[in-house]
């Protein structure tokens, strides 16, 4: 038995408005992304490269934050994060705050490859990424109008860099129109599971920042019990250890469900508004979000259900 689930972040607060224009082709990218990487780890694909071509096709959607139409920082660069780990050997690799490459979840990967280490930063990891074939892209390419207005909009209003959700001096991410990260959870044939997750991280953060995408254990975690990837405010994951907090609760005897929603109702009160995708060793999947929307998806046997607000819909 396989199964895929993938989210494209979370955000927002208040009741669902329902689908903005926008919204459609974020749907159409999901419904892509599960149909083909669906189909891959049917044909016996591995969960690690499942989850990577996930994370990659996310990442070229330019209405998902992560890769090409990422948010920009409070300098109006982008600068993207992205971590991925194989539960069978809880081999990882991650890669913080590059700015030339056009996938930052191939580069992780192929830091998991390479061995040693484990995480690389800045220009040294976009320089490792394409000396070993990385698309290299520029600064302009990666910024898309869309993040340009919203960076404006968070220029002329509030100003405040480095602020967050909790103290609301900034237009984060998680506005319902501003928000993102994507990530991918996968069990392949062998019963090996697999996470990935990408981001810019949130409108106007400080230059430096790290949100909890790259750091294994905060946004990402696998093992051969569950794989995990979360999206919210990252300080707050990062404090909590989030995604092997859901793996601790799990290997402790709590269902995947109940160990997501215990997880995302510790970090709330930290001000970490947010959401999660997990999938354990039998394939059940675990989607909650505790913001007024989460994009995600989910592919199993088959069948491909996709949402944005409290529903999922089967394709
Ligand atoms: N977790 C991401 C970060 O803090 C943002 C997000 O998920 O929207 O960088």
């Amino acid at each position: 038995m396989v199964a895929l689930a993938i989210h494209g972040g979370a955000g927002g607060d208040g009741p669902w408005k329902g689908p903005t224009d926008l919204d459609p082709d974020r749907i159409a990218c999901m419904y892509g992304v599960l149909s083909r990487v669906g189909s891959l780890l049917e044909s016996g694909v591995t969960a690690l490269e499942a989850v990577t071509i996930a994370v990659e096709m996310l990442e070229d959607e330019p209405l998902f934050n992560a890769g090409r139409g990422s948010v920009l920082t409070e300098d109006g660069s982008i600068t993207m994060d992205a971590s991925i780990m194989n539960g069978s050997d809880y081999s990882a690799g991650s890669v913080v705050n590059v700015t030339k490459i056009r996938s930052p979840i191939r580069a992780a990967r192929l830091v998991l490859d390479n061995g040693w280490p484990v995480m690389m930063n800045g220009d040294a990891a976009d320089d490792f990424a394409v000396e070993r074939g990385v698309e290299q892209v520029t600064q302009e390419w990666l910024r898309t109008s869309l993040r340009k207005a919203q960076w404006q909009k968070w220029k002329d209003s509030k100003a405040k860099p480095g602020s967050t959700d909790e103290d609301d001096k900034a237009v984060l991410d998680h506005d319902t129109e501003q928000m993102g990260t994507v990530g991918a959870v996968a069990i392949d044939y062998l019963g090996n599971l697999a996470a990935a997750t990408s981001t810019g991280g949130m409108t106007g953060k400080p230059n430096g920042r790290i949100g909890d995408a790259p750091i294994i254990g905060a946004g990402t975690w696998a093992d051969n019990k569950v794989a995990v990837s979360c999206t919210g405010v990252g300080e707050a994951f990062i404090r909590t250890c989030a995604a092997h907090e859901v793996a601790a609760r799990f290997r402790a005897g709590e269902s995947i469900s109940s160990a997501c929603n215990n997880m995302l109702n510790m970090v709330a009160p930290l001000g970490g508004r947010g959401g999660v995708i997990a999938i354990d060793a039998e394939g059940k999947i675990a989607i909650p979000f505790q913001t007024m929307l989460m994009y995600r998806g989910t592919w199993e046997d088959g069948v491909i259900k996709t949402g944005i607000g409290p529903d999922l819909f089967s394709h």
